[in-house]
């Protein structure tokens, strides 16, 4: 993926230009991943561009980042604002919003004493990130437990995991990576939920391995509402693999039909009928074309 530039980014209260938005080599987060992210998706919609559940993502920004016991210069309300205001100075629509909240510059020691904490924001515009149907594969390394890290959050340090997954299965020849917990149930993708649809249901692993996405949680939502049944539950590889239809979700990947797993395939080997309404259902709801769902969107303008 290209990082396609723009005019400014948000560095701790400050719009900063983009080549000028630099950091200290001796940041604590570059060395231990001592940083706390999101991902945000804004679309384009009639009333101007919307944010998919500021809200939320606001929220679980904070919650990673009390997890590393990180005090945050700026409220949630000023971090909102901040967005909003970087969309606009952008001339934005559909984009990618990255916030990051990292320890700085101060001790190069691993315990982050007396080391500063500073915020910034990137916004880029955002095309799909996948165009093709996934066929992934089960990875050897486990997601992170509650044993080794703290539910529900996105502490950068955790992502080396994902990457170590994600290396396993290019290098292979696959699309991506399914990981399991530690034990053996499936968790998620390195950085994607996983939903699979059997017998006209939806069923989500209920692994406290995996991160609760925010994407997954709508899917839910959206899913009750239409009158499907969907549920968590603990989830084995084999239930995965006798699927009727697979698909992976998160802000960034959105809904991605996943066609194969390990080489078995799943269904027909195609797209699944479920997962396209879905996913048709959730490319309306984000650019604002129902209703009963604009509860979920922050305007720009
Ligand atoms: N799991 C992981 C590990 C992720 O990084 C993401 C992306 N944030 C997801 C799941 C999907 O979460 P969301 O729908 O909130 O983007």
């Amino acid at each position: 993926m290209d990082i396609k530039k723009t005019k400014f980014i948000w560095m701790d209260g400050k719009f900063v230009k983009w080549k000028d938005a630099k950091v200290h080599i001796l940041t604590h987060a570059i060395h231990y991943g001592s940083a706390v992210f999101e991902g945000i998706h804004s679309y384009k919609t009639d009333n101007g561009t919307a944010v998919f559940r500021l809200n939320d993502h606001i929220e679980r920004l904070f919650h990673s980042a009390n997890a590393l016991s990180m005090k945050l210069k700026f409220t949630k309300q000023q971090l909102k604002n901040a967005i909003k205001k970087l969309i606009k100075i952008n001339k934005l629509s559909d984009a990618y919003i990255r916030p990051v909240a990292y320890y700085g510059y101060g001790n190069i020691g691993v315990f982050p004493k007396d080391v500063p904490t500073n915020v910034a924001m990137i916004t880029v515009p955002w095309e799909h990130y996948y165009s093709t149907n996934l066929r992934i594969m089960t990875s050897k390394y486990a997601r992170h437990s509650e044993k080794s890290s703290v539910f529900g959050t996105k502490l950068s340090g955790n992502y080396a995991n994902s990457i170590l997954a994600m290396y396993e299965a290019r290098k292979k020849g696959y699309d991506e990576a399914l990981m399991l917990d530690l034990n053996g149930y499936v968790a998620e993708g390195p950085a994607e939920n996983i939903f699979i649809v059997k017998n006209r249901a939806l069923i989500t692993p209920n692994s406290r391995s995996a991160l609760p996405g925010i994407t997954r949680k709508s899917i839910l939502e959206i899913s009750r509402d239409t009158g499907i049944r969907a549920y968590e539950k603990k989830m084995t590889i084999k239930e995965v693999k006798s699927a009727d239809e697979l698909f992976f979700c998160g802000t960034a990947t959105e809904i991605a039909p996943v066609v194969s797993v390990d080489n078995k395939k799943i269904g027909n080997g195609k797209a699944g009928k479920i997962t396209l309404m879905i996913k048709n259902k959730y490319n309306g709801i984000v650019r604002g074309k129902d209703n009963k769902y604009k509860k979920w969107l922050t305007y720009a303008e």
